[in-house]
């Protein structure tokens, strides 16, 4: 027999039994034997009966002297007396009492010998012990088990009592040669090998003895946990990978366009990665970063520089909204630069190319210190019969200016009113008026009813701290347009206005992009069938308009004659995206990538490693970028994460507005509910979030929903709106873009908004029931707010009082700084809730405690790299020994080390 066996084998463990210890998992020697006790107890014999009470539980051996049964209503009590064996005149008899134990009273006999364990009280003038543990000796072996020693008790368990499952082990114990189990362990972690150590932890003979024997295995375990990390990283290094060699170019012009300088912690990390990246070794790397410190700005520096040597770079986020919002974010920011993106997750699919003109905007613009500029309603063109248009179906958008973007801009005529040729020479005339001094102009059309223009505004003036400050395009379209007005007035001897209030206008977001509104606008008259093909359509502009207008009049002709392409193959025809953003459906449906060479993995807690595995395991293996928000406590980041290099953005943008935290009981929510119609009426906008904690339950999306109108009323006339993990995927979307955009001022919203979502204007978030979250489940919640220039508030709801939750809830209150809150919070609940190691892939600790052990694992760690550096392959002799350690399941080697 060996540690390897299957219990089952044994044949001396009784059939119940075998099924009680199943269902714990524990099937083979070993895992009965790594079963640990969870504590012990001094059950080693006092040498006398006690004088008086005590405080802690002890343990004594006695004759019974006297029994007795009594009744008092419906309960009785069984007590026995014992006395000490060897009875002098001061020792004092013992009354042990048991309350409704009917087995008992059959068990214990007076004459019998009986040695109990319990905690010794004065009642009067008695000395008793209620329920104390206790054996009659008749049987010395199973005395020594559980009395007489500091006795292991066990995690509880279902259907297997601690006196069952300490005698198995202890027999399991006398079969089996435990030797093997010991970890070899090198010289600097101390205290040699120890054969014995796991009969030791489970049945020690001193405290002592059981101080050193736990710290052993402890070592023992972190000990082989960091070799194995240690191989996995030596594997992985050993992999090829990509090297990416780009200048930066890409990078440099997206963070030159950022209205903002990257922090020095944002320049660092990004640093480290770009180094990462020009290595043949595939990067493995953390980054992690406070809530809203920019992780996802570095993240696009380091996609860029994928991009920009030729690979393809993957963004996968864990959950719907926040791919969208990534998705949007890097179109807002990468569209201008020409690359191409798409969005997968299961269940949108979207290329940012081909863009037909007017026919997709993002209505989800970036946020960051963006200024609503122009914006309206598009005219609705007629299309002409048999010729198909794009569609001019809008919404009314924000749109943002932006330094050096360029335009596509149309306006109209008030009530369509024909403009006569004399009148669009006007109009023409006045665009190229200011071409060159107030924008650059790559292409204008006047037709009968509306204007088109692509334009690039120029620079007006330079700013305070050389910013410069350009035409914007309010002004530029005002001038245009009063000036034609007046001279169309003029000479038609007319009068009122001639133009609609309202222009369109479309951000061009890459060179395909421009390149297609530039078709679209030169060819429009003859596309929209004012001319015919063989006609000439004086009020079109563009550069060499001269020298190009005859092969593009024979260009449209080409095109009418065929119709437009449609969208399948237009992807077709497209190259590969460059960008590819996603959930965890990248992992599991059909995306290909054509050549993946860097995967950003955000908000890497809600992955599984197994799932980060899945994404890299291909050839070769693409650099991999994990991003985390929950600050992870350093003996964490040693194990869980301890295959990973680190980065850490240590530092938040300036400019952060302060978020305040509130506590309130739910008796004063009206309140709170005050203060948020203020800062509704002053134009911000508010989350409100609930614990759901189960959404699949029928029951708690019915409480949603009332908590919904409840809360429409209590805010009424601010829109509201409900999101839940049960709103279907594109209506979630639909609301999230009417809350982006501020046409929804309240959110009610259970945790799905929990990560990564970033719209600066929401500046209140009220969360009910506080006490059911965790916090950093909470402090993640309110990284929400405080994205903007202005002081954010958070009210934590709670009706519960116990000063549990107040302890927790304080903590949020006096600091909204993440490492600490992550401390707090592993302090409170322990690793488990916090990260699982179970989702680590690594062995799971049986004995070891991350938080209590800190010292230890650091001290293991060290070895490890002090070992593996002096002798990489482990080729010494007097390193044989740790070979076993690292050596896979499958039976792979760790020859990998090299
Ligand atoms: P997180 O680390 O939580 O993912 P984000 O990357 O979403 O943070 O950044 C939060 C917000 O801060 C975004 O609006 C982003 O544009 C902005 N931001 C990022 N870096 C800076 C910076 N250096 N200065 C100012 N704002 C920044
Ligand atoms: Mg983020």
């Amino acid at each position: 027999m060996d540690l390897d066996t299957v219990l089952e084998e044994l044949n001396w463990i009784p059939r119940p039994r075998m099924l009680a210890l199943s269902r714990l998992g524990i099937a083979r020697v070993r895992d009965l034997l790594t079963h640990y006790p969870r504590r012990y107890e001094n059950r080693l014999q006092f040498p006398s009966f006690p004088r008086d009470e005590t405080v802690d539980p002890v343990c004594l051996c006695g004759d019974v002297v006297k029994t007795r049964l009594m009744r008092f209503g419906g309960r009785k009590i069984f007590e026995a007396v014992l006395e000490e064996s060897n009875a002098h005149a001061l020792s004092q008899p013992l009354t042990c009492r048991w309350f409704n134990l009917h087995y008992i009273q059959k068990m214990i006999a007076t004459g019998q010998r009986l040695i109990i364990f319990g905690r010794v009280k004065r009642k009067g003038l008695r000395l008793v012990v209620d329920h104390p543990e206790c054996e009659v000796i008749e049987d010395d072996e199973e005395i020594l088990i559980h009395f007489r020693r500091i006795t292991p008790i066990y995690p509880a368990t279902e259907g297997l009592s601690q006196r069952v499952l300490r005698g198995l082990i202890f027999r399991l114990l006398e079969q089996v040669d435990v030797a093997s189990a010991d970890v070899p362990l090198p010289d600097s972690l101390g205290n040699g090998d120890d054969e014995d150590a796991l009969r030791k932890i489970h049945f020690p003979e001193s405290d002592e003895q059981l101080r050193e024997v736990r710290m052993h295995l402890v070592l023992g375990e972190f000990f082989r946990m960091q070799m194995q990390i240690a191989a996995a990283r030596a594997k992985n290094s050993a992999r090829v990978g990509c090297r990416h060699q780009a200048r930066g170019l890409l990078e440099e012009k997206f963070t030159a366009a950022l209205p903002f300088g990257l922090t020095r912690a944002q320049q660092r990390v990004l640093n480290e990665i770009k180094h990462d990246l020009q290595l043949a070794s595939p990067m493995n790397r953390l980054l992690q970063g406070d809530v809203g410190s920019g992780k996802t700005v570095v993240a696009i520096a380091a996609m860029l520089l994928a991009v920009e040597s030729g690979s393809q770079a993957a963004l996968m986020a864990p959950t719907q909204i926040l791919a969208e919002q990534h998705y949007a974010v890097l179109r807002n920011w990468l569209d201008p630069l020409g690359i191409r993106i798409a969005l997968r997750t299961g269940t949108r699919q979207e290329d940012n190319m081909p863009l037909p003109l007017f026919a997709r905007d993002s209505a989800l613009l970036g946020s960051a210190g963006c200024q609503p500029a122009v914006s309206g309603s598009l005219p609705d063109t007629r299309s002409s019969p048999g010729i198909s248009e794009p569609s001019y179906h809008y919404r009314r958008l924000p749109h943002f200016e932006r330094p050096w973007a360029k335009y596509a801009i149309a306006f109209s005529t008030r009530n369509r009113r024909k403009l006569s040729p004399q009148a669009r020479d006007i109009v023409l005339e006045s665009i190229l008026r200011w071409k060159d001094r107030r924008y650059e102009l790559y292409a204008a059309c006047v037709m009968p009813d509306h204007v088109h223009l692509l334009i690039e505004p120029m620079v007006e003036r330079d700013g305070e701290g050389g910013n410069s400050i350009f035409f914007s395009l309010s002004k530029i379209l005002h001038s245009i347009k009063s000036f034609t007005s007046n001279q169309i007035n003029k000479v038609e001897r007319s009068s009122g206005p001639i133009w609609e209030g309202e222009s369109f206008d479309r951000l061009i977001r890459s060179e395909s992009d421009l390149q297609e509104k530039f078709n679209y606008i030169t060819r429009n008259p003859w596309e929209a069938g004012v001319v015919t093909p063989k006609e000439d359509y004086p009020w079109v502009w563009y550069p060499e308009v001269e020298f190009k207008k005859e092969k593009f009049a024979a260009s449209c002709r080409e095109q009418q004659a065929g119709s437009l392409r449609s969208p399948e193959e237009e992807r077709r025809n497209n190259p590969a995206p460059q960008i590819i953003v996603g959930t965890h459906s990248l992992l599991y449906e059909n995306v290909t990538f054509s050549n993946l060479g860097l995967a950003v993995i955000d908000e890497q807690h809600k992955f599984g490693v197994a799932q980060r595995g899945k994404l890299t395991a291909r050839e070769p293996a693409p650099d991999v970028l994990v991003m985390t928000a929950t600050p992870i406590p350093r003996t964490l980041t040693m194990t869980i994460y301890g295959d990973l290099e680190v980065s850490t953005i240590d530092e938040m943008p300036r400019g952060r507005g302060e978020i305040i935290t509130h506590l309130l009981t739910t008796d004063k929510l009206g309140e709170a509910i005050t203060f948020l119609r203020q800062e509704l009426t002053a134009g911000r906008q508010a989350y409100i979030i609930y614990p759901l904690i189960d959404e699949s339950e029928k029951l708690d999306a019915k409480a949603a929903a009332k908590e919904f109108e409840q809360w429409q009323e209590r805010l009424r006339p601010f829109r509201c709106e409900l999101l839940h993990g049960r709103v279907v995927s594109p209506d979630k979307q639909a609301i999230m873009q009417r809350f982006r955009a501020g046409e929804t001022h309240a959110l009610i919203s259970t945790t799905v908004i929990e990560v990564g979502v970033d719209i600066p204007n929401a500046t209140v978030m009220l969360i009910e029931n506080a006490e059911r979250f965790g916090l950093s489940q909470l402090h993640q919640l309110r990284g929400r707010i405080g994205r903007g220039a202005h002081i954010s508030h958070c009210w934590l709801v709670s009706s519960d009082k116990t000063p549990e939750t107040m302890m927790k809830l304080t903590v949020l209150e006096k600091t909204t700084n993440g490492f600490e809150i992550a401390e707090a919070d592993w302090e409170l609940r322990g690793p488990g809730d916090l990260l699982g190691t179970a989702q680590s892939g690594l062995p799971e600790l049986k004995l070891g405690d991350l938080r209590r052990d800190a010292v230890l694992m650091r001290k293991a760690r060290r070895a490890t790299l002090e070992l593996l550096e002096n002798d990489p392959g482990l080729d010494r002799p007097e390193n044989q020994r740790f070979r076993d350690l690292i050596v896979e399941r499958q039976g792979q080697t760790f020859s990998h080390v090299s």
